[in-house]
């Protein structure tokens, strides 16, 4: 046990040979010689140790006419290697910053049963959902929780003992959208269909998912109290999609099941419990932990807040993790039940705060000994995500030059990068903008995530010519400023129809001259006074620009605009002041608002007409 902080001693994920120090390593191992990138002969002859003029000798004999300068391939060193009595083996080296590409090779000792990942599937109205939540709020193992409302879209439920995992995103988007990322992280798909209906267009959508994922597949044969229900006819049907049940020689269990009625469920689960069982499923819990994110959101009191399960490992709180291309360390660590655990073992998930940006679902992350360690690689995977973006550069880099673009005749791309409140709000601006499309104009939203903006987006939108887009979030001052410094365009927007809006009319050419928000300062909330009759004021200190008494203001939690509206009274000291500038302190108060918290920036603005450029 490492003392100090009460955690066991785990294995590190990343093999010293991929860390990049030891990179490019070429090595006789006994009568093996494993080479990483191809060598010259004069390298070779000195790993094997024999001498240049050998090599050339054996190769002229093959009528290869070569020098000791020479790059020799794959084949060729093979090939000398053997002549020479060893053995040979390429590895290849994966860089540490891919690490989701690292095999993890645990010792057969050190691995343990972990257990199912389970995800719901089948066609609409089939009863996912009635099924979802009949198992939620089952009580079989006379678990302590059943019924009680539940946090993280992911939930764990013990039967006969055995745990099992529930993901709880019914539709096969989910699935699909993680899978294209590369994250597989169901281990058993219960695909749902109502005994009534059959086999519909989803049921063979869910089944070539699972297929392709090579996941297998529980049949529920669900809705079996309405009248006419007919198992039999959904079996055969089944069978025409290869899905083939046991009783009819195949290996794919069914039980039949009523959702609504709570009825067959135990069973249901009991099946998942046997199809664990045949897998073996198991994972290595002392190691640093692996996994995928489930979820992410911006959680307006808490930042980045995002489901993680582990898959391999164990997560503690306050490791440190690289999740996607932003990395953190763990604050605080809940369960389904919002209770705080200190440590989460393979195939738990857990609901994360502490990470500096809001992942996406589907990125993969990994724990680290150092936080050292974790930024280094979260930097090295932000760099490659922006180099890999770079290629898309679209060269429309504000609104008002897009119709001049089209003008020109040509198909005109321009990215869009969307930042929102919450993960379901950008990807509706981003639907929404891809509808937009035709064939003059092709919106490419290059990110869609929710957060504030931050130095990262800048970086792309400039590194793909694209224009940011707030959706209730806004850039930091610093932030601002960087954008202003590379000419990026920040837009924000408050409502959907307004942001389409403004993009319609930018393709049309026909944008109005339109009253834009002329940033004035911030100021950050410093303590907060409850003063009866009064309300609530906001003691700051004004951190840029300057602060007006007339402004209008936005309250901003974590880069998300929490409330906007005016300025009541604004004081230096006891008196009232027009305006305090950068570096002095004084007393705010919201009209109308008094929820105000230590840590707000208030940004002071006004509305002004937009200047041509
Ligand atoms: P989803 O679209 O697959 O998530 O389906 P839902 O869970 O929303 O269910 C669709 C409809 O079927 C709802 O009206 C449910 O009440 C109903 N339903 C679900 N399970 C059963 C069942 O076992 N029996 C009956 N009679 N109705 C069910």
């Amino acid at each position: 046990m490492d003392k100090k902080n009460n955690k066991k001693v785990r294995e590190t994920n990343i093999p010293a040979s991929n860390t990049n120090k030891n990179k490019n390593m070429n090595k006789v191992h006994g009568q093996v010689f494993v080479f990483t990138k191809s060598l010259t002969v004069g390298e070779l002859a000195k790993e094997l140790n024999v001498n240049a003029s050998e090599i050339i000798k054996k190769l002229f004999m093959q009528k290869k006419i070569v020098t000791i300068n020479n790059y020799l391939d794959d084949d060729t060193i093979g090939e000398i290697c053997l002549e020479f009595g060893y053995d040979f083996k390429k590895e290849e080296i994966i860089d540490e910053e891919d690490f989701e590409k690292i095999q993890i090779d645990d010792k057969p000792e050190d691995l343990k049963e972990r257990p199912a990942v389970v995800t719901v599937m089948g066609h609409v109205d089939h009863g996912k959902t009635t099924l979802i939540d009949a198992i939620r709020n089952s009580n079989i193992a006379a678990s302590e929780y059943g019924g009680i409302s539940q946090e993280i879209g992911a939930y764990q439920k013990v039967v006969d003992g055995k745990k099992i995992t529930f993901i709880d995103t019914p539709g096969h988007e989910a699935f699909s959208a993680m899978r294209s990322r590369g994250a597989s992280v169901t281990d058993i798909v219960i695909l749902v269909v109502a005994s009534d209906d059959g086999v519909m267009p989803q049921t063979i959508e869910a089944i070539d998912h699972a297929k392709a994922a090579k996941v297998p597949i529980i049949v529920a044969i669900n809705k079996m109290d309405v009248p006419g229900a007919n198992p039999e006819k959904v079996i055969n049907e089944l069978m025409q999609h290869d899905v083939i049940a046991e009783k009819y020689g195949g290996d794919v269990m069914v039980c039949e099941i009523s959702a609504k009625k709570k009825q067959g469920i135990k069973e249901l689960l009991e099946t998942v419990l046997v199809e664990a069982e045949m897998l073996e499923l198991k994972a290595n819990p002392n190691r640093y932990a692996i996994g995928t994110v489930l979820e992410a959101e911006l959680d307006k009191g808490e930042g980045p807040k995002a489901t993680l399960l582990v898959q391999n490992g164990t997560l503690y709180s306050s490791d440190y993790v690289v999740v996607g291309s932003t990395y953190g360390k763990v604050r605080r660590m809940t369960n389904e039940h919002k209770q705080i655990l200190k440590e989460a073992t393979p195939s738990t998930p857990v609901s994360v705060i502490g990470l500096n940006e809001v992942p996406l679902a589907g990125d993969h992350f990994m724990a680290f000994p150092t936080e050292k360690q974790a930024k280094d690689i979260a930097e090295k995977r932000k760099l490659k995500k922006i180099n890999e973006e770079r290629a898309q550069n679209s060269g429309v880099t504000s609104l008002e030059n897009l119709y001049e673009k089209i003008n020109e005749g040509q198909m005109t791309n321009i990215n869009i990068i969307v930042k929102a409140d919450t993960t379901g709000s950008a990807e509706a601006v981003k639907a929404s903008l891809e509808k937009l499309n035709n064939d003059q104009v092709k919106i490419n939203v290059i990110r869609s995530a929710a957060g504030a903006i931050t130095e990262s987006d800048v970086l792309l939108a400039g590194a793909s010519g694209a224009i940011i887009y707030g959706f209730n979030v806004r850039p930091s001052a610093l932030v601002r400023k960087k954008a202003e410094e590379e000419k990026i365009e920040i837009r924000t927007q408050k409502i959907i129809y307004a942001l389409i809006e403004e993009v319609e009319a930018a393709i049309k050419g026909s944008m109005k001259k339109e009253k834009v928000e002329n940033i004035l300062g911030q100021a950050e909330v410093r303590n907060v006074f409850k003063i009866s009759k009064v309300g609530e004021i906001a003691g700051c200190m004004v951190t840029d620009g300057l602060i007006k008494n007339t402004a209008l203001v936005h309250v901003l939690r974590n880069g998300v605009i929490v409330y906007q509206g005016e300025i009541d009274s604004l004081k230096r000291f006891k008196d009232d002041a027009k305006e305090v500038k950068e570096g002095f302190e004084c007393g705010i108060k919201i009209k109308n608002f008094n929820d105000v918290h230590e840590g707000d920036i208030i940004e002071a603005f006004e509305m002004i007409e937009k200047e041509d450029e």
